[in-house]
């Protein structure tokens, strides 16, 4: 029981790494109050995540962190470094996964795709959410969760002290990381592929520059193939530092070894290690034999490929490695978490406020949980395929193109007005054209004269784009927000304050001069006309109401 004192908070969030720092972030952005409780006195200490895709970084954009975060990113790697396989640092070139990390990205976005450690990642978003009054307890553990009808009760603890209260929160997010407390407390489930190894990473430091090992290949991220092991080096830009993972030791090539040893020997790299065969596995993975290096450290982790059976029980939500736990392959972990806590946020924050109903909520696992269990499957498909042929592809997902998976999945749910036809959980963004339940396109639009995204316009409210001809939605569309209490920002594009240099508006959302479309604020298309309709006040308030997943009746406009 708790001995302490009690609080009222309208959203807690037990972990403040990653994910919980990002939806504390958003939360706030959202006017939300928030409190995170988060075990370690600190951010994260070691790099794990480095890789980000391009829909976290219009994310951070979109909160007014890409030039900080670009920045520090650069100090550490370079901005346009590559992903590759190779036989060892020093040795021939495999295969060539991505020969530059941003090559045709200005075709769908305004930013880029970048490296940047997690270490040196949160503490920009640390600093950010406490600067829009997040409060953000560290040394602090989540002890137990109850929930009610009207409320969830938890019990925090100081872990310095010992001291011990109560916080009653109208909502939980669970960021508390792969081995979720709260999701075993719920009795929430995984299913997927599980444990696929017990791999290593080797923090290290060497005496010498190996960025020209690699010749003329972008540094970033190298995975090695070689008889004696499987993993990957993230290397930063000095060329003396970086991280090796080990997640496969043995030759795993041989038809005959596989059989013979259905434990899987080979997967259990993290089973007694030393430093000494860590600097083994690391000479043999630089490929210059003697070469002088330092072990720093040598952290030991699981590559598992799950999904949780639900993101949601009730009033506690799901996010991040809590909700889907994936190999590092492909950088999928921490931009899924991140775009978890996006997805919720704004959610949240229109149902603690009353202006949409309470089944919004519901539409978090609807939209997530798809996006997540495809997560896993890619993350486990690039795993084969990249460190694993031993298991064979007969349980792996074809491979989905990193642009679809990063900005072209897309949701079905009741926060969407859909259309008809088939709705693939995926689509290249450059066939998705607007679509309802895909993330709104970029286009550069100019805004009293400067250089704007589309994109730009996102974050807060609901937005409508009308067309150059779709002067009678923008009119509307004021009253028809008000009559609903709902922030909706309208633009004539083409008109006063928005312009498009020809047609690359309409054609990218697939609307004629004379459409119209709703995007959320999470910056996915809620609703679309393609062409002028009657009353159009009326049309637009039946999609927001929609969107909103309103009642009639339940909510007033304040
Ligand atoms: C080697 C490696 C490389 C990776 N590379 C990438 C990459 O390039 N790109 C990418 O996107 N992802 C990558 N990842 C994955 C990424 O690191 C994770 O997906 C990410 O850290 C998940 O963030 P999270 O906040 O959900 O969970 P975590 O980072 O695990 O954080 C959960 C937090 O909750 C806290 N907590 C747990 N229980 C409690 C409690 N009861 N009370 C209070 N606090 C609690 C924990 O202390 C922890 O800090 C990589 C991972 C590894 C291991």
């Amino acid at each position: 029981m708790a001995s302490g004192t009690s609080e009222d908070v309208p959203v807690l969030i037990v972990g403040g790494s990653l994910v919980g720092l990002s939806a504390a972030l958003f939360l706030r952005l959202h006017g939300i109050d928030v409190l995170a409780v988060e075990r370690h006195t600190g951010t994260a200490i070691h790099p794990r995540a480095g890789h980000f895709h391009l829909r976290t970084v219009e994310i951070l954009r979109s909160v007014g962190l890409e030039e900080a975060v670009r920045r520090k990113g650069e100090e550490q790697y370079h901005p346009d470094g590559g992903i590759n396989n190779v036989e060892s640092l020093a040795g021939k070139e495999i295969a060539n996964y991505f020969p530059n990390l941003n090559a045709g990205v200005d075709e769908f976005s305004p930013t880029v795709r970048l490296f940047i450690n997690q270490d040196a990642l949160e503490p920009i978003l640390r600093a950010r959410a406490e600067e829009l009054g997040a409060r953000l307890l560290y040394g602090t553990e989540c002890v137990s969760v109850e929930q009610d009808s009207d409320g969830v009760t938890a019990v925090i603890r100081d872990l310095a002290t010992g001291a011990e209260s109560s916080v009653r929160a109208q909502y939980v997010i669970a960021a508390d990381g792969n081995r979720s407390p709260t999701r075993e407390r719920l009795g929430i489930g995984m299913h997927g592929h599980g444990l696929l190894s017990n791999s290593i990473t080797i923090y290290f430091r060497a005496e010498a520059d190996l960025g020209p090992l690699l010749q003329d290949r972008n540094q970033g991220v190298h995975y090695v193939t070689n008889p004696l092991m499987r993993g990957f080096f993230r290397l930063d830009r000095s060329g003396n530092a970086g991280f090796l993972v080990v997640n496969l030791v043995g030759d795993t090539t041989r038809p005959e070894i596989i059989a013979a040893y259905p434990s899987a020997p080979w997967a259990r790299v993290a089973d007694g290690i030393t430093e000494q065969r860590a600097l083994e596995l690391l000479r043999a993975a630089i490929g210059v034999p003697g070469i002088p290096v330092i072990i720093e450290n040598i952290a030991t982790w699981q590559a598992v490929a799950d999904a949780a059976e639900r993101f949601q029980d009730g009033r506690v939500f799901l996010a991040g490695d809590a909700a889907h736990v994936v190999p590092p392959n492909g950088g999928y972990g921490g931009n899924t978490g991140v775009q978890d806590a996006h997805n919720l946020a704004w959610k949240l924050a229109l149902v603690l406020t009353g202006v949409a109903g309470p089944d919004l909520l519901n539409t978090y696992d609807a939209e997530r949980r798809p996006v997540g269990e495809l997560t896993v499957e890619q993350a486990f498909t690039r795993y084969v395929t990249r460190v694993a042929p031993y298991l064979g592809t007969e349980n792996a997902q074809p491979i989905v193109d990193d642009f679809s998976m990063e900005i072209g999945y897309r949701y079905n749910s009741p926060a969407v007005v859909l259309e008809p036809g088939s709705q693939p959980l995926h689509e290249h963004p450059r066939e998705s054209k607007g679509r309802p339940g895909s993330r709104a396109p970029h286009v550069f639009l100019a805004r009293n004269g400067a250089r704007v995204s589309a994109l730009d316009l996102f974050g807060r409210n609901f937005v409508l784009l009308a067309g150059p001809e779709g002067g009678a939605w923008h009119a509307a569309a004021p009253a028809a927000a008000q009559k609903l209490g709902v922030g909706l920002d309208a633009y004539l594009v083409g008109g006063a304050d928005l312009t498009d240099n020809g047609s690359s508006f309409t054609e990218a959302y697939g609307i004629s001069p004379s459409g119209a479309v709703v995007v959320r604020p999470d910056g996915f298309v809620g609703w679309r006309a393609v062409a002028s309709a009657g009353e159009p006040g009326e049309v637009i308030r039946q999609a927001l109401h929609s969107l909103l997943c309103r009642e009639d009746g339940r909510q007033s406009s304040p």
